[in-house]
């Protein structure tokens, strides 16, 4: 069964956040014009991960959430690429950047509530259909 993961709202915005900042690392640090492999798997992990989250549309930023979703390694890829891109977003994507930093502001969220994930609302509509 192929599926493909369609993120909208602010899933959506996240995802386009993160793979514009795996642009800016992978070109930086791999010199390629297209993701190289290895962005590209882990883009691929971060949009399940988005799809899984239990938060959902609700999503706080990933450094403010308190379920860590993210695996050791992935996760400390994913500070790397942060660490690096974010302060270079500003220029090229000042919306994301900007919606990025706000939110981060906003406290940190308690329990994720129940079935809000963005694969379980999918699995639910697919039901229905
Ligand atoms: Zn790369």
């Amino acid at each position: 069964m192929s599926e493909t993961l369609l993120l909208d709202g602010n899933l959506g915005r996240e995802f386009a956040t993160i793979s514009a900042m795996v642009g800016i690392y992978c070109r930086d640090h791999h010199g390629s014009k297209q993701l190289c492999s290895d962005c590209s798997a882990f883009l691929e992990y971060a949009r399940v991960r988005l799809d899984r989250c239990p938060y959902g549309q609700e999503k706080p930023t990933c450094n403010k959430c308190p379920v860590h979703c993210y695996k050791p390694e992935p996760r400390e890829l994913a500070r790397t690429i942060m660490r690096y891109a974010g302060p270079r977003m500003l220029l090229p994507h000042p919306i994301l950047a900007i919606r990025h930093l706000l939110l981060e502001r906003k406290p940190a969220p308690g329990k994720p509530p129940k079935d809000a994930s963005n694969r379980h609302q999918r699995l639910q509509q697919a039901k229905a259909e």
